[in-house]
């Protein structure tokens, strides 16, 4: 099935530079006796560790997207030589043996024998020769071809390219898992990652590349543009921002109309979309930007005309501030759920735009344009200054809205560099991400959350502080130390040195940290944790909340604050969390009846501080009732007696997969079954369901196996090997203006990007003409995801998944 896992064969390995999936997509095709023709072609080199290479070749015209050629075979190689041999099968019912060399970048072979079907059409073919070569991420293919009337001649020419997610995800794939490890042990991993995929990376890799995200950059809806991977910009904010004409100018994006109303956004996720887990983490996301700045989140009501979307669609990407009535932030399940980016694309709802395009960036990185790809040019372009409100914030490498130092590259080469090499390793990480200081003030002062001096009975911060949203200096090193007033604290040793190291100590000591990880805050975050702890003790007076009541609330209830931001709730939260008279004690007044039903109370406190009381809300506040705070009021003063048997555990926490779920087993590829015989093997309700929630592309293994009915992996009709495609309606009509442009946006997948215009406008096409748009945007998405990610995605997130269940069960 995949490389992935399997430990490459020693044979296979001078032929390594070969493997993986390419894709050509202007292909010229000549013979004397036929018209010049160009076509679109993937071809793949796959090992599973035995001594060969598996590979398919498919190509499709550019334009129809009719299926043209197909091949599929093996390569072996002669040991201890540099002899090469191809076993070929043709869907034109031509099968060959090829043999010939290779070296480290070239293979030249030619047919050695050719079998032929008896009633094959003529003219036969008597030889084939081919010619790769390969440079870097590029191969060449050129095949010769001669038949019973026509002499040795050149038939086809393409120049591949590396479809490089495959490429990135192997790369990466030991950083993935680690990171996967990091949501459970907490912040040291976090911290210690120094390789991680940058946001524009995983951005790249959930949009399947960069042809396909080169493709969706010219929407054809003349009224969206997807811009720099990620925004989807109004015309308006487009010519705004990368207009340069006067008139333009004047209609800038800063306008304050694409501000949430009174800082308010709320928000609605698309059913059964996201895990409960995600839903915690994005909430958690949420809260990050609440904590820090005035802006609010809450789930959209009746009355909310204006609101965000958060589904599974195509990529990661938002659109621009606030647009108007219902606005979709995609987050692909393939590869868009984690906080960094969460953080990311809801600033990009805030309204704020990416750092390495301020007007400023000169100043702090150099954009090397030769490693650029081309196409993607554009997306360096600096902002029109008049567009852009930058509130004389500062330049932040470690922005969560900055990209990575290889973004938009078209060879893998560098294409940013830091002006200040020593901070470039800061530059766009996504797994460490967490809000900098610059991201907050720049939605503070966006949102009007700074108050005045005036307003805050003569406080004053010093530097580049300013007052937040509760009259608190936010200093650059997170200290509070910038009031005025305020001498240094030098009582603690600190070792977080630069600011921003302070910076990143302030806030996961506000995350938790400090408890659910003390020994690696302790030993690097010492000064934040000490702070912390001050605010905690000593106070008294009035029994209130820092923040608005209903904030907190919400805190407490939707993320579980009380317990996984303990320390920093009670400070701010007080009223709401119960602290207000004893804060030694975890509660007022003291739980000394209240028991945990699960007999292991330390772990009942784990899982309580890593948010479990809300992800697993079923088993936690029942079992872990202490831990989650959720004793009946009697229990908490009255003896009562801890409950036996019945309510012992059923499932430990930290099992957020679907119980659904069919085993993760890998075994060799099955060859799938012809048509009359396309039954699965596990009842039909299980299947569907499972195909429903992904698992065809998740677990394909398994699931071809097994549910290959629900996977529709059976063999076509006219003997083909494919996915079988719903029927085309003869009265099904393209109704663009320009209907031929509708099969080329189709191919690049138009009709996912921007099912709104395509569905309705290019409906042949996009092969909808019998379905609701609602549901035949999502038959696309789906039919999208199986075709491309399948593979390799596939295995990716199985064996992520077996490592994460690792973790758990360690
Ligand atoms: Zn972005």
């Amino acid at each position: 099935m995949s490389q992935l896992g399997k430990r490459m064969h020693e044979l296979i390995k001078p032929l390594s530079w070969l493997l993986g999936k390419w894709r050509g997509e202007v292909g010229k095709g000549k013979y004397p006796t036929i018209t010049d023709f160009t076509y679109v072609e993937e071809l793949e080199f796959v090992h599973v560790g035995q001594p060969n290479i598996q590979f398919s070749a498919y190509s499709w015209h550019p334009e129809t997207n009719k299926p043209l050629h197909r091949e599929v075979g093996f390569i072996r190689r002669k040991p201890d030589s540099d002899k090469i041999a191809f076993i070929i099968a043709h869907n034109l019912g031509v099968c060959e043996i090829e043999e010939g060399t290779f070296t480290e970048s070239e293979i030249k072979v030619e047919s050695q024998s050719l079998g032929r079907l008896t009633f094959g059409s003529d003219p036969a073919t008597k030889k084939v020769c081919r010619h790769f070569k390969s440079d870097g991420d590029t191969l060449e293919q050129i095949l010769y071809m001669e038949t019973v009337n026509t002499p040795m001649t050149e038939h086809l020419r393409i120049t591949y390219k590396k479809t490089w997610i495959i490429k990135m995800w192997i790369e990466k794939l030991t950083v993935v898992v680690v990171c996967l490890g990091c949501c459970i042990h907490g912040q040291r991993d976090r911290i210690d990652i120094k390789n991680d995929l940058t946001i524009d990376q995983v951005i790249l890799g959930a949009m399947g590349g960069t042809n396909r995200a080169a493709a969706s950059m010219t929407l054809p809806d003349p009224n969206r543009t997807l811009a720099e991977l990620d925004m989807v910009l109004t015309k308006k904010q487009y010519d705004s921002m990368y207009g340069n004409s006067t008139r333009t100018k004047r209609k800038a994006v800063s306008d304050e109309t694409v501000y949430w109303t009174r800082g308010q956004v709320p928000y609605k996720f698309a059913p059964n979309h996201f895990s409960a887990y995600e839903q915690w983490m994005l909430k958690v996301a949420m809260r990050e930007w609440e904590k820090f700045t005035c802006v609010r989140f809450h789930e959209a009501r009746q009355s909310d005309s204006n609101y965000v979307y958060f589904q599974d669609g195509l990529g990661c990407n938002s659109q621009l501030g606030m647009v108007g009535g219902m606005q979709i932030l995609n987050l692909d399940k393939g590869g868009c759920r984690f906080k960094g980016l969460y953080l990311h694309e809801i600033a990009h709802a805030l309204g704020v735009v990416h750092e390495h395009q301020r007007p400023i960036r000169d100043n702090y990185i150099t954009i090397l344009y030769q490693n650029v790809e081309p196409s993607m040019k554009i997306w360096f372009q600096k902002y029109n200054p008049a567009a852009i409100k930058s509130h004389n914030v500062d330049y932040e490498l470690s922005s969560v809205m900055h990209y990575g130092v290889k973004a938009f590259s078209g060879n893998q080469q560098q294409t940013i560099r830091a002006k200040d090499q020593t901070r470039e390793s800061e530059i766009g990480r996504v797994y460490a991400k967490e809000l900098s200081f610059t991201d907050i003030e720049i939605v503070n002062r966006m949102y009007n959350c700074v108050k005045e001096t005036s307003e805050c009975d003569g406080v004053t911060c010093a530097g580049k502080g300013y007052l937040d949203q509760n009259c608190n200096c936010i200093c650059p090193d997170g200290s509070q130390e910038c009031t005025s007033g305020t001498t240094r604290d030098t009582s603690v040793s600190n070792n977080a040195r630069t600011d921003r190291e302070n910076w990143m100590c302030y806030i996961w000591s506000r995350q938790g940290e400090c408890q659910r990880n003390p020994g690696y805050m302790n030993s690097n975050c010492a000064k934040a944790c000490a702070q912390e702890k001050k605010n905690t003790q000593g106070q008294s007076g009035l029994c209130e909340n820092t923040y608005d009541d209903a904030t907190c609330d919400k805190w407490k209830n939707e993320v579980g604050d009380c317990r996984v931001a303990e320390n920093f709730m009670k400070k701010n939260c007080r009223k709401t969390c119960g602290y207000c008279n004893d804060f030694t004690a975890n509660r007022t007044p003291p739980q000394t009846q209240c028991m945990n039903a699960h007999n292991n109370d330390t772990a009942c406190e784990v899982w309580a501080r890593k948010g479990e009381c809300i992800v697993n809300d079923r088993w936690m506040p029942l079992n872990c009732r202490k831990a989650c705070f959720t004793c009946p009021f009697d229990e908490q003063t009255v003896n009562t007696v801890k409950p036996s048997g019945s309510t012992t555990p059923t499932r430990r926490p930290m099992t957020t997969r679907p119980p659904t779920r069919p085993p993760v087993i890998t075994t060799q590829p099955t060859t799938r079954k012809p048509v009359e015989d396309c039954v699965n093997r596990y009842p039909d309700k299980d299947c569907d369901v499972w195909a429903r929630y992904k698992h065809c592309t998740i677990n394909p293994t398994f699931m071809e196996a097994n549910c290959m009915r629900s996977c529709k992996v059976c063999q076509d009709n006219d003997g083909g090997v494919g996915v079988t495609k719903n029927p085309v309606l003869n009265n099904c009509k393209d109704t663009w203006t320009s209907p031929e442009m509708c099969p080329i946006w189709a191919e690049h997948q138009h009709c996912v990007i921007n099912p709104g215009f395509m569905l309705k406008r290019c409906a042949k096409s996009c092969r909808r003409c019998t379905t609701g748009l609602r549901q035949a945007a999502e038959q696309v998405v789906q039919e999208n995801t199986e075709n491309s990610a399948r593979t390799l995605i596939g295995t990716l997130s199985s064996l992520s998944l077996m490592l994460l269940l690792l973790f758990i069960i360690v």
